[in-house]
C-alpha cells in the first residue's frame, strides 16, 4: 500500500500500525512524537492499535521542519497539541497572534499567565501603578518582594520566568484619551483587567472606533461580569452601560473588598476568550453578558443586542474619538 509520509509517497506492507511506522522510519525517542494521521492526532496510547490504509497521511510533528514549531516548543505546548479543536495549527496561530492586556492587577494576572503559558507569540503589559501590599491577595503575577516595585516590571519578571518564548512588550504608564489608540494599534486582542469606569469607557470606544474585538470584565465583592465585543457581532460595553456613574456612586473594590479567587475565575475566562478568539474555535461570548456570583456558585448568560441608538458603535454614532473621563482608580 502507498503512505504519504511527511508529504513523500511511499510504499509500505498492508496492516503496518503507526508504532511499526515509527520503527521503520527510525523515528529517534516515538515518546515524543506527535503523530498527525489526515489531520487528526493520535494518541501515543494509540501508536500500536491503529493500523494505517492504503492512502493515509502520516506527519511526524516532532520533525516537521521549515516553520514548524522547535522540539521544545512541541514539548511545551503538547497538551494544547493533542487538543483536536488546537492542533498544530491553532498552535501556530497562538504563537503569531499578540494581546494586549490592560492592567496588570486581579483580572490581568490570571490572563497574562494564561496567555504566556499558552505560547501567544506577543504578550502587551499596560499599567502604571506599582504594586501594594494590599494587592497581594488577589494579584498573583506580584509577590512579596515585588511591593513598591512597578506592576509592568514585576508582571515581566513573573512571565519571563514562566515562559522564556514569547515576547513580551511593556507599556508603562495610565492608557488615556491621547495614547490609547496607538497603544491597541498593533495588537489583536485587547484585555480589559482595569476596574475603573474610566479606563473601562475609554478602553471600549478605542477598541469600537478602531475595529478591535475586546474583552470587557469587571468583579466587586463575590461577583463578576464578562462581555466580549467583536466588531458587527452584539453589543460593546457602552451599549449595556451608557455613560460612566458619578465619581462615588458605585463603590469601587477599594471600599466594598473582592475575593480573591473571583479575579482568577473572571482573569481566567477572558484569557480563554482571547485564545479561542486566536485561533477561531468556538463560540465567543458575543451577544450575552455572563453574570457570576461566586457565592450561590451561579453563572448566568444574559443575552444582549447591540443599541442602536449607542453612542459609539450605534448607527448615528456622536462618539468620533476617546475621552478621559473623570475616575478614582481601584487598584485592582
Ligand atoms: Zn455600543
Amino acid at each position: 500500500m502507498r503512505l504519504v509520509i511527511s508529504g513523500v509517497s511511499k510504499e509500505y506492507p498492508q496492516g503496518l500500525t503507526v508504532k511499526e511506522l515509527l520503527e521503520a522510519e527510525k523515528v529517534a525517542t516515538p515518546e515524543y512524537v506527535t503523530v498527525a494521521l489526515n489531520d487528526a492526532l493520535v494518541d501515543i496510547g494509540q501508536f500500536a492499535a491503529t493500523v494505517l490504509k492504503d492512502g493515509d497521511s502520516v506527519e511526524f510533528l516532532y520533525y516537521m521542519g521549515g516553520g514548524a514549531l522547535s522540539e521544545e516548543e512541541l514539548r511545551r505546548y503538547s497538551r494544547n497539541i493533542i487538543l483536536k479543536e488546537v492542533g498544530l495549527k491553532g498552535q501556530k496561530r497562538l504563537a503569531a497572534g499578540k494581546v494586549l492586556v490592560i492592567g496588570a492587577g486581579g483580572l490581568g494576572s490570571p490572563a497574562l499567565f494564561y496567555l504566556a503559558a499558552a505560547g501567544v507569540g506577543v504578550l502587551g503589559i499596560a499599567d502604571g501603578d506599582s504594586v501594594d501590599l494590599s494587592n497581594l491577595q488577589r494579584q498573583i503575577l506580584h509577590g512579596a518582594a515585588d511591593v513598591g516595585k512597578k506592576k509592568t516590571r514585576s508582571a515581566e519578571e513573573s512571565l519571563r520566568a514562566l515562559n522564556p518564548q514569547i515576547r513580551l512588550r511593556v507599556h508603562e504608564g495610565l492608557a488615556r484619551a491621547d495614547n490609547i489608540l496607538d497603544l491597541i494599534a498593533d495588537y489583536d486582542f485587547v484585555i480589559d483587567g482595569t476596574d475603573n469606569f474610566a479606563a473601562k469607557f475609554l478602553i471600549n470606544d478605542a477598541c469600537v472606533l478602531a475595529g478591535k474585538p475586546f474583552s470587557h470584565a469587571g468583579i466587586i465583592r463575590f461577583t463578576g461580569q464578562l462581555l466580549t465585543y467583536v466588531p458587527g457581532r452584539g453589543p460593546c460595553y457602552r451599549c449595556l452601560f451608557q455613560n460612566p456613574p458619578p465619581p462615588g456612586a458605585i463603590p469601587t473594590c477599594r471600599e466594598a473588598g473582592v475575593i480573591g479567587a473571583l479575579a482568577g475565575t473572571i482573569g481566567t475566562l477572558q484569557a480563554m476568550e482571547a485564545m479561542k478568539y486566536l485561533m477561531g474555535i468556538g463560540e465567543l461570548l458575543t451577544g450575552a453578558l455572563l453574570t457570576h456570583d461566586a457565592l450561590n456558585m451561579d453563572f448566568r448568560k444574559i443575552k444582549v443586542a447591540a443599541r442602536p441608538g449607542c453612542a459609539v458603535c450605534g448607527e448615528r454614532p456622536t462618539i468620533l474619538e476617546p475621552r478621559d473621563y473623570e475616575n478614582p482608580a481601584c487598584e485592582l
